[in-house]
């Protein structure tokens, strides 16, 4: 399955929730749209599964324009932020609703329902109503909803949202694990970065109706496009544009904290603080030349001297430390 946009655009009145969206996902990857709240990840999606039309632009499914096709033709599975289950139906009802729609024969069905239940562990809990789940137990049965036609790419909407923490970071574990033994192809709406980086092999970082980047993360994380997208990728060692171009540098400047080693002719910074983290010191650093905070580790026996809040501490910043970014953002 590869899966193309081109142009694609959907306003509401004067807002531009998808602002001419070029993008290629291509065969065999899960793919997280990772954005801030209101930049039309949910738009773009609901586009992609047909439940709403572009204004422009053209999107293809393996080579096929898919204006034309409605949304249950598609070969698209959607799982929703709020699940949005059939609640008169209960678990199985709800997992067989897309077979029934394609009229799968009566047994046939039955083996598939059976069978995604167990891939989703809620074997047992057929016949329970969705009111009669758990948070977790119900973003299950939404998930084995969407996969039982057999989709060829599954469309998740802040699937784990709703979820706590634990939780959250429970069965994004699971997620990506079920992702990869069904072996279905995903596109994963999220707006948390680090659930983004859990599951998705690409990850397209998007803004104001378009994508900014799109790239590996560990790519995404080396050369961020640009300030804004360093940030929203939790990089916070930035020397802001004006700041930068002073010490040298055409645009905002990222500093690599991992790549500074402790070095009595290095530059000067001075202590904040000082906290263990496992079997490292962090230390919370300042530079007054620079007018940057930075955090930055070691291990105790790198450090002649532990330095404390208040002492200087001499690092050096070896030139493949900084990434320039682009000026705009
Ligand atoms: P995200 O999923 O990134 O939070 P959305 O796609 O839900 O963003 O929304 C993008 C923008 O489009 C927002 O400004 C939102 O208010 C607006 N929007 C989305 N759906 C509608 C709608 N049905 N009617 C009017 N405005 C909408």
């Amino acid at each position: 399955m590869s899966l193309e946009l081109e142009g694609v655009a959907r306003r509401y009145g004067d807002v531009r929730a998808v602002d001419g969206v070029d993008l290629v996902v291509a065969r065999g990857r899960t793919t997280a749209l990772l954005g801030p709240s209101g930049c039309g990840k949910s738009t773009l999606l609901r586009l992609v599964a047909g439940l709403e039309a572009p204004d422009a632009g053209t999107i293809r499914l393996d080579g096929r324009d898919l204006a034309p096709v409605p949304p249950q033709r598609r070969g698209v599975g959607m799982v929703f932020q709020d699940y949005a289950l059939f609640p008169h139906l209960d678990v199985a009802g709800n997992v067989a609703f897309g077979l029934v729609e394609q009229r799968w024969p009566k047994e046939r069905r039955a083996a598939r329902v059976a069978e995604l239940l167990e891939a989703v562990g809620l074997h047992g809990l057929e016949r329970r109503r969705p009111h009669e789940l758990s948070g977790g137990q119900q973003q299950r049965v939404a998930l084995a909803r969407a996969l039982a036609p057999r989709p060829s790419l599954l469309l998740l909407d802040e699937p784990l949202s709703n979820l706590d923490r634990t939780l959250r970071d429970e069965l994004t574990a699971e997620l990506a694990t079920l992702l990869s033994d069904l072996d279905v192809q995903a596109i994963h709406v999220t707006h948390d970065q680090n659930e983004a980086f859990a599951l998705a092999d690409r990850v397209a970082v998007m803004r104001d109706g378009r994508i900014v980047q799109e790239d590996t993360p560990e790519a995404l994380i080396d050369a961020p496009r640009d300030a804004w997208t360093a940030r929203f990728l939790g990089l916070r060692e930035l020397i802001p544009a004006t700041a930068a171009r002073t010490l040298g540098f055409a645009g905002p400047t990222l500093l690599r904290v991992e790549r500074l080693r402790p070095d009595p002719d290095g530059h000067r910074f001075e202590v904040r603080s000082r906290h263990v983290v496992g079997s490292d010191l962090e230390f919370v650093l300042t530079s007054p030349d620079w007018n940057l905070d930075l955090r930055w580790r070691a291990r105790p026996r790198e450090l002649a001297e532990i330095p404390t809040a208040g002492d200087e501490l001499r690092l050096r910043v070896p030139d493949d430390a900084w990434t320039v970014l682009e000026v705009q953002g």
